[in-house]
C-alpha cells in the first residue's frame, strides 16, 4: 500500500533531534507550559513575520480564542466558506455567532472574493477566510475589503502554515491567523496543537489570558476562558520538526509540479491551480474529475488511497440546517464536492509511487 500521507519517512530523518527534544522535557518535567512553549511561539512568529504567536491545543480552539478573545454578541455575522472542515464553522454556531456563506472560486476552492461584499450588513463583524489545500486566497483584496467596511479579517490557515502570497506568509494577515499542527498537516506534531499569529497586542493578551481558564493573575479570573494550552511535549516535537519545514516546503512544491505535469490533459482532469502570487503549503494535491467513484474503486484495487476533501457542504449538513440553507445555494461549492479527490501526497513521497500512480489514472481514462 502507497501511504495516503508518509510520516514516517520524516520520523526517521529527525529520529535523533526528536529523541533529544523529548528527553529533554522528560528531564525538567514542566509539561504544561514549559519552556519549549515559549521558543516555539518565538520561532513561529518569527517564521511568520507577525509579533506574536500563541501556541493552542489545536485549530479548532484557535479559531475558538480569537472569536471568544473578540467579545462579539449573539447573531453577530461572519462571512466564510462551506467547502471547509467543519471546526470553521462549528466555533462560530458554538459561540452563537452566525455564519454566512459565500460560494467558493472553482479554481481555487477557497471563498469568492466578489461575492462578499453583496453579504455585508450591520451584523457582520468578520470574513474567516479558509485557505484551503494550502493556499491563501487573495489576501491583500481581502484586508482592502475588511478595512473599507470595519470589519475584521482572520484566515484559517490550517492547511496553510508556510504557504505565501505576494512575499507575506500566511498567518500574517489581517486581525489574526490561525493554524493547527495535527499530525497531517503541512506542519505537523504528535496530537494535536496549533496556533494564532497577530499583530495586535491587546487581542494577543486577551487570547493568552482565555486559552488558560480566562487568568489575569494565579486564581483571578477577568475572562470566561477554557484549557487550550498546547502540550509541551508537542511543542518540543513541533520545534524539531520546524528544523526540516523550509525544505519540506520545496519538496512538496516539487511533488505537485510532478503530479501536473504527469496528469495535465488526462480525461476529464482538472488539476489543481495555484494563482500567480501565491506559494502553495500543498495540505493537499486535489483534483477534480469526472466519475470519481469508479476512479476511487479503480485506484483502491491497485493499493492507491485516496480521500475526499470534503464530500458534503457544511450548509447541507444536518447540525447547521437551522442556518436555512438549502442545496443549491452554493451552486459551486456543492459541484466541487462531487468532483474533488485527493491523492497521496507527503514531502516524502517515492518517485516510483508517484509514477505509479500517474500511470494508474491514465490507464483508467485509456490514455
Ligand atoms: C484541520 C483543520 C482545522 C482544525 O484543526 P484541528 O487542529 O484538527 O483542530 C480547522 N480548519 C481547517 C480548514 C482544517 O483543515
Amino acid at each position: 500500500m502507497i501511504p495516503f500521507c508518509d510520516l514516517k519517512t520524516q520520523q526517521l530523518i529527525l529520529k535523533d533531534n526528536l529523541d533529544k527534544r523529548i528527553a529533554t522535557v522528560l528531564e525538567h518535567g514542566q509539561y504544561i507550559m514549559g519552556p519549549e512553549i515559549q521558543e516555539l511561539e518565538k520561532r513561529l512568529s518569527t517564521f511568520v513575520g507577525s509579533k506574536y504567536a500563541l501556541t493552542c491545543s489545536s485549530g479548532t480552539d484557535a479559531i475558538q480564542l480569537v472569536f471568544m478573545a473578540m467579545g462579539l454578541q449573539p447573531e453577530d455575522e461572519v462571512i466564510t466558506t462551506a467547502f471547509t472542515f467543519v471546526s470553521t464553522v462549528e466555533v462560530l454556531a458554538l459561540l452563537k455567532l452566525k455564519p454566512v456563506f459565500v460560494d467558493i472560486n472553482p479554481d481555487t476552492f477557497n471563498l469568492d472574493i466578489d461575492q462578499i461584499e453583496k453579504k455585508i450588513t450591520s451584523k457582520t463583524k468578520a470574513i474567516l477566510a479558509v485557505s484551503l489545500f494550502g493556499q491563501t486566497p487573495d489576501m491583500e483584496k481581502l484586508e482592502t475589503l475588511s478595512k473599507k467596511y470595519g470589519i475584521k479579517l482572520i484566515e484559517d490557515a490550517a492547511q496553510s502554515f508556510g504557504a505565501t502570497f505576494r512575499s507575506k506568509k500566511s498567518c500574517s494577515f489581517g486581525y489574526a491567523g490561525t493554524t493547527s499542527f495535527f499530525p497531517a498537516k503541512p506542519l505537523g506534531c504528535y496530537g494535536d496543537g496549533g496556533a494564532i499569529m497577530t499583530n495586535d497586542e491587546s487581542l494577543f493578551q486577551t487570547m493568552s489570558r482565555i486559552r488558560s481558564h480566562g487568568q489575569s493573575q494565579k486564581y483571578k479570573y477577568s475572562h470566561i476562558g477554557v484549557n487550550g494550552r498546547m502540550d509541551t511535549l508537542q511543542a518540543a516535537i513541533t520545534l524539531a520538526k520546524m528544523d526540516i519545514f523550509d525544505e519540506e516546503l520545496l519538496k512538496r512544491d516539487a511533488i505537485a509540479e510532478q503530479y501536473t505535469k504527469g496528469l495535465s490533459g488526462i480525461g476529464s482532469i482538472k488539476t489543481p491551480i495555484v494563482e500567480k502570487d501565491c506559494f502553495s503549503a500543498w495540505a493537499q494535491y486535489s483534483i477534480c474529475v469526472e466519475n470519481r467513484d469508479d476512479l476511487i474503486q479503480f485506484l483502491a484495487n491497485l493499493k492507491i488511497p485516496t480521500a475526499i476533501y470534503y464530500p458534503y457542504p457544511l450548509h447541507t449538513q444536518e447540525a447547521y440546517l437551522y442556518l436555512g440553507y438549502k442545496t443549491g445555494d452554493l451552486p459551486i461549492t456543492e459541484e466541487i464536492s462531487q468532483k474533488i479527490v485527493s491523492l497521496p501526497f507527503s514531502p516524502y513521497l517515492k518517485a516510483e509511487d508517484q509514477t505509479i500512480i500517474i500511470e494508474a489514472i491514465k490507464r483508467f481514462y485509456r490514455c
